[in-house]
């Protein structure tokens, strides 16, 4: 059978390792299995949240309010946005396919950094679009503007912090470069980890409401699955200028986030505290990551998220690592597929992490 060519160069995603996955392939009891590969928030989600899902439970037989008005309401208050300035995806994921999909085609050119997160390009790829990638590995802003006035891209990606490096954008350089940017060229701002970031360093704070106020041409994306811990409930948002939103609903089909998930998503805005914690907790530990890198002489890139990038030399290949790992139940991401010799590493809870160090330790 014969397909839409533009999936011939497509490579079909990758997500961490589903510790299911390692149960079948290495007979290890799903106990001993530590699931450090995906970015998921290892405290798992507010309790709120579990109390208002099973609340929620005698209203599955219905269609979810398509309106997603709590969801919205409990955004626009926590951002000071319009409700008209939000659109909600099935995770941040189907904002950027939506946006993708409004604004490119295969005479399109998309920018973007030379690693960051691979949907871009997959979603890219669906609509023919060519990528264009800087050659610095972390976001330099001077190379991105050289680019854009040799390339004219219609999309310009800038995830920060970015994934799989967890290095941030410095909020004053991100406005100044996009006031230098035409408004026909849509600018994209990732902020999957932004409320990690936040936690850390104020200089690399983006806030969406001065986003969307300074600038008609720029698309904001969220996520409630990372800091917020709702991975499985797949919700993310948009905030953009109301004309932009238009269009991307568009593209969105009816129905697309379950009731649970809206219920969930609205319930875990309003428990900041929760979240609070685990971003402190988060960067607790990510403390003894560095402290291991140092005394295991291994190259860590400064991360501003709930991730570690571990950059081995050349005496260990990253994808061996990683599977001498997988065998003994430790999920990590290699980054070799991001050309680089790498593991990106979750930070998890205190004793996931100390099994990390020993079998890191053990393996090199
Ligand atoms: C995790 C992630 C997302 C989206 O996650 P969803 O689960 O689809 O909301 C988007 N961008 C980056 C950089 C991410 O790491």
């Amino acid at each position: 059978m014969k397909f839409n060519k533009k999936l011939e160069s497509i490579k079909t995603y990758e997500a961490g390792k589903p510790i299911e996955l390692v149960v079948r392939e290495f007979g290890i009891d799903p106990k001993n299995i530590i699931k450090l590969a995906s970015n998921e928030n290892p405290y798992g989600c507010s309790q709120k949240v579990k109390d208002a899902v099973v609340d929620i439970i005698p209203k599955m037989a219905l269609y979810p309010d398509d309106s997603m008005i709590k969801l919205k309401n409990a955004l626009s208050n926590r951002y000071k946005v319009k409700n008209e300035n939000i659109i909600i995806g099935s995770g941040s994921d189907q904002v950027i396919e939506f946006a993708i999909h409004a604004k490119a085609s295969s005479e399109s050119k998309i920018l973007i950094n030379s690693v960051t997160f691979a949907m871009y390009e997959i979603y890219a790829k669906h609509v023919g679009a060519q990528i264009i990638r800087t050659d610095s590995q972390h976001h330099d802003l001077n190379e991105f503007y050289k680019l854009y006035l040799e390339e004219k891209p219609e999309i310009i990606f800038l995830c920060t912090p970015n994934n799989p490096t967890g290095d941030a954008i410095d909020s004053k350089e991100l406005f100044d470069f996009i006031s230098k940017i035409d408004s026909d060229t849509l600018v994209i701002v990732d902020g999957a980890y932004m409320e990690y970031a936040i936690g850390k360093d104020a200089s690399k704070k983006v806030d969406p409401k001065e986003l969307i106020e300074k600038f008609d041409n720029v698309l904001y994306l969220g996520t409630f699955s990372k800091a917020y811990g709702l991975g499985g409930m797949r919700v993310g948002y948009g905030i953009s200028n109301s004309k932009i939103i238009e269009e991307l609903y568009k593209l969105r089909p009816p129905f697309n986030i379950t009731t649970l998930s809206l219920e969930a998503a609205s319930v875990a805005l309003s428990d900041e505290e929760f979240v609070n914690k685990c971003i402190i907790s988060n960067f607790q530990e990510m403390k003894r990551y560095e402290e291991f890198a140092k005394e295991q002489k291994i190259d860590i890139i400064k991360s501003y998220t709930n991730f570690v990038t571990l950059c081995l030399n050349n005496r260990h290949k990253s994808s061996l690592i990683a599977q001498e790992l997988l065998e003994k139940g430790m999920i990590v991401r290699d980054l070799s597929g991001y050309g680089m010799n790498a593991l990106r590493v979750t930070i998890g809870k205190k004793e996931q992490n100390d099994r990390f160090f020993e079998l890191l330790t053990e393996i090199i």
